[in-house]
């Protein structure tokens, strides 16, 4: 039995305590040092895990795979739930390596909005670029964290610009650093005129202490030193003489970003941060379906966005990960998946907090459930109460790199197959076939890290070993045009959906199979995507 529907009254309250946002930034940022800070702050958790010790002390609750753990990098996105302050809030941690962008990108069309961290040295770098313009062409806001405040950093007027110039996007501080590297005081908050200073904790594990006063409080100088008070009042009345204010409008739409400074690994300004974000960034918003826009308010309509198969050694299953995008989801519910039209009942739901399990029996838009997949889901799918609604398309990179594959144990041949398919269904890697059914596949990938996650997984997960070797393509087009004259040409390759493929070693050779051939089209990404 399921329980009956919330009132619309209730539906509109959980939308608007909703906030469902992922964390974009250059590897090593501090991503997922804020992640856990976040939870801590947010009770989901006691003692912060250091990332820095890797041996012999707790790993961090998002960065789950062995592998993960083995390279120190977070490559596959898990999902995150904390209550703040009356917000339930959706964390979607995203690979940081550049490798994984595809995986990230798709995780991103889950997010209502996205928290930039920047290394307070480093600024702006190059993946932090790239996964920012992804934001930007969704049009989500994006809040800046500047991380790392208690190393040597660049003059935050400084890197306030680099973010203007490199991201075209305008930069407002809503907090002004005290100070950095061993200097660091704390921060100022520019809308309330408060300082917030800080006491080190012991490895930055527990809550930091706050103290506070004005900036024209004598207690000030007391508090962080007279030069850093004095450096402070200067840079404030700079800033409220020059620097835009804090336009909300400038901000949703993803021309403006509020910047906030701190130091992660100290609880440096992290709660700070916490208790503006779920001010200022918005509840889920309308999706963009094949049937116009679907408000949150809507009959209950979800989508896959990420398919993970044997999260865990407990359950060796498939898990899509659903985000909802309208109505009231409940465990048991018949809904459509509307690119089948297949009736499906929904109980296997589950929530995606790193390796824990447990059921859920109700979820709201902007809410990420684990769906157990029995094989029926592929990402961009909808399920939902109304048949005919699906998403017009969803986000692929193409591949830049090429490894021919083989097994060696071709007794093991099954069990290849099987992992082949599920890790290719969850964009692990591109499998592309030749169509003579002779040799082994190949894969593809964005960067040669996937490969390595792609070996290690397969024989973790499906007990295969296998021998990658790298190729010399390095383009990948997929043929279309007239169907005959498509077949005439194409005796090559066929991607994992029959769909005929030609792999390139050089953009000078596909350049000259185009002029050869003016009656194919080679396209970067298949057509039906
Ligand atoms: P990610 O790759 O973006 O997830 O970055 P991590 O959170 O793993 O952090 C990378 C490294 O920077 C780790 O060694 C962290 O301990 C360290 N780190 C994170 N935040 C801070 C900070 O505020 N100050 C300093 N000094 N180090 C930090």
């Amino acid at each position: 039995m399921t329980a009956p529907h919330p009132d619309p009254s209730q539906l509109a309250f959980e939308i608007a305590r909703r906030r469902t946002f992922a964390i974009i930034s250059h590897p090593d940022a501090g991503k997922t040092t804020i992640t856990e800070k976040l939870l801590l702050y947010g009770g989901a958790i006691q003692e912060a895990g250091s990332v820095t010790a890797k041996e012999g002390r707790a790993h961090t609750k998002s960065d789950w795979m062995s592998i993960e753990q083995q390279r120190g990098i977070s490559i596959s996105s898990s999902a995150l739930t904390f209550e703040y302050s009356g917000r339930h809030i959706n964390l979607l941690d995203t690979p940081g390596h550049q490798d994984f962008s595809e995986d990230t990108y798709r995780t991103l069309t889950a997010a209502d909005s996205a928290l930039m961290v920047l290394d307070a040295a480093r600024g702006v770098q190059s993946q932090t670029e790239k996964l920012f313009a992804v934001c930007r062409n969704r049009g989500i806001p994006i809040l800046t964290f500047v991380n790392k405040m208690d190393r040597p950093a660049l003059e935050p007027f400084d890197l306030l610009s680099q973010v203007e110039n490199s991201l075209s996007i305008t930069a407002v501080p809503l907090t002004w650093p005290i100070g950095d590297g061993p200097d660091f005081k704390g921060v100022y908050d520019l809308q309330t005129g408060q300082v917030l200073t800080f006491d080190r904790t012991a490895g930055g594990k527990h809550r930091a202490p706050v103290h506070t006063a004005g900036l024209g409080d004598p207690q000030l100088d007391a508090l962080v030193g007279a030069d850093l008070a004095a450096k402070l009042r200067a840079d404030v009345e700079l800033i409220q003489a020059a620097m835009p204010e804090f336009e909300p409008g400038a901000f949703l739409t993803g021309e403006l970003t509020p910047v906030f400074f701190g130091s992660a690994m100290n609880n440096f300004g992290v709660e700070h941060f916490l208790a503006n974000f779920v001010d200022l960034a918005p509840p889920p918003g309308p999706t963009l379906t094949n049937l116009g826009e679907r408000p949150p308010e809507a009959g209950f309509a979800g989508f896959i966005f990420k398919l993970q198969a044997n999260m865990s050694k407990h359950h060796r299953d498939r898990t899509a990960f659903m985000r909802v995008m309208s109505g009231h989801f409940e465990r048991g519910m018949d809904v459509t998946h509307t690119r089948t039209g297949r009736k499906l009942r929904l109980s296997q739901a589950h929530t995606l907090f790193a390796q824990d399990r447990e059921k859920v029996e109700e979820a709201y838009p902007g809410d990420i459930v684990g769906l157990v997949n029995p094989g029926v889901f592929q990402i961009g799918d909808v399920v939902s109460v109304d048949p005919k609604v699906q998403l017009p398309s969803f986000p692929r990179f193409t591949p830049e790199t090429f490894a021919a594959i083989s097994l060696r144990d071709v007794g093991k041949r099954k069990a290849f197959m099987k992992g082949l398919t599920q890790l290719a269904e969850e964009g692990v890697v591109q499998v592309f076939y030749p169509t003579d059914g002779a040799r082994d596949p190949y894969l593809g990938a964005v960067g040669p890290l996937q490969f390595e996650v792609f070996q290690a997984r397969l024989r973790e997960e499906y007990g295969v070993d296998v021998e990658l070797h790298v190729t010399s393509y390095g383009l990948v087009r997929w043929l279309a045009g007239d169907p005959s004259s498509v077949a005439r040409f194409a005796r090559h390759v066929e991607d994992d959906q029959g769909r005929p493929v030609m792999l390139f070693r050089s953009r000078y050779d596909l350049d000259y199979t185009a002029e050869q051939h003016p009656e194919i089209e080679f396209l970067p990404l298949p057509r039906d995507l």
